[in-house]
């Protein structure tokens, strides 16, 4: 959901919710997108982190709600230092879990300091309040995770979610906040955790006593997949896809010194190297890219042009998923359908980059409607980013096409 008041841009998103029933999609790492203010191009949300950035500022609020059974469920005592311990631990493990993935500038190795130190701040509510008639207030700057701050966000069945604040334009101010460097770049991404008795949280090392709560570092995870810029992947096995694993379970592994980033897939790690690629590395640098196109070309006349110079002439919303060809997993998938240059509106043209993927692989290539698990409304904020309230010339995204069947790329 896309907000836009006073020349500042808000996207709230990351809502992670309850496990629902089902059966798998396959497929997607996805990128929200920001329209310039000063027109161009959509680009891609995502951090200052670049060689020579100020390091990423983060904290946490130590204030815990004060409910019985605990929200929080830890190994260590309620109420005690080695609580708040054993948390920042869980915290530090799930950034840490994002920063080994190989060949990116959030890698620690790849620079100094490109994620700052975690500062813990006592404040209930550090976190960006609601906005207010389109007015948010609280941007400090500092990312920052909250167990014991409300929201109107917690509808039912959320369990977390992140608000991310970003700028759609550069020397953009937004509260006590640094100046914005670029359009697109994340001012400041809060992590909420519900705190009303709904949903319980364990960290790893109490999950396997703790059956009714859910697994925090997991949720952390995923949440901050949205700090960096990622939005909900469809493939089922992706840390970023949209729906928690049932209370008390744990899907994959945790991380360890030989996986350091486990339990992300394939589908994360291309996503985090689309935003934050490290010059140096010489893997992760092969892209795929096409046009998934209607057999019959006046299916997609039911769409009119609403802009001059707009048209829609190919699938819009398609899920295009890579697969190794050599061992059958899903590498990395993405939202199809839109390209732009900067002279004209997004052209809805079914046009699809996947990437970058390591070279040296062979890979199937296949497009999918959005039918499964992970609906078009799932996606639509991915979606909307096609175009933006103050995108000049004006545009308008068509709806997600779920009106085709699968089919490999020949
Ligand atoms: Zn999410």
């Amino acid at each position: 959901m896309k907000h836009k008041s006073g020349g500042f841009a808000l996207t709230a998103v990351g809502l992670l919710l309850f496990q629902l029933g089902g059966t798998s999609p396959a497929n997607a790492y996805v990128r929200d997108f920001t329209v310039p203010a000063a027109g161009g191009c959509p680009q891609p949300q995502h951090q200052n982190i670049a060689i020579g950035a100020v390091p990423l500022a983060r904290q946490w609020s130590t204030s815990l709600p004060n409910l019985n059974p605990a929200a929080i469920v830890t190994t260590s005592a309620q109420g005690t230092a080695a609580q708040l311990n054993e948390i920042e631990a869980t915290i530090q493990q799930a950034y840490g879990i994002w920063a080994d993935v190989s060949g990116t500038l959030v890698n620690a190795n790849s620079f100094p300091n490109a994620l700052g130190p975690l500062g813990r701040t006592a404040t209930q509510n550090a976190c960006s309040p609601d906005s207010v008639n389109g007015v948010q207030t609280g941007v400090d700057g500092v990312n920052t995770i909250c167990f014991n701050q409300t929201s109107a966000a917690f509808t039912t069945g959320v369990l977390s979610f992140t608000r991310v604040i970003v700028a759609d334009a550069p020397l953009q101010v937004f509260g006590s906040a640094p100046p914005s460097i670029f359009a697109g770049q994340i001012i400041d991404a809060d992590i909420y955790f519900r705190n009303d008795g709904q949903a319980t949280f364990a960290t790893p090392g109490a999950l396997a006593t703790a059956p009714g709560a859910y697994d925090l570092e997991s949720l952390l995870t995923h949440e901050l997949g949205h700090v960096f810029g990622l939005d909900h992947s469809a493939v089922w096995r992706a840390i970023m896809f949209p729906f928690a694993p049932s209370p008390g379970t744990f899907f994959g592994d945790r991380p360890t010194a030989s996986a350091p980033d486990a339990p992300l897939a394939d589908d994360d790690r291309a996503g985090l190297h689309s935003l934050y690629p490290d010059p140096a590395d010489t893997v992760d640098v092969g892209f795929i890219s096409g046009r998934i196109l209607p057999a019959n070309p006046f299916a997609l006349a039911d769409f009119p042009a609403t802009s001059p110079g707009e048209y829609v002439t190919g699938i819009f919303g398609a899920q295009v998923v890579a697969v190794d060809a050599a061992t059958g997993s899903v590498v990395s998938a993405t939202l199809g359908g839109w390209t732009c240059d900067a002279a004209n509106p997004p052209q809805f043209d079914g046009s699809y980059t996947l990437g970058p993927l390591p070279i040296g692989h062979s890979y199937i290539v296949y497009a999918e409607p959005f039918v499964g698990l992970v609906q078009p409304a799932d996606m639509a904020g991915a979606a909307a980013g096609a175009c933006g309230t103050g995108a000049s010339p004006p545009c308008t995204v068509p709806a997600i096409n779920t009106n085709f069947a699968p089919r490999l790329r020949p």
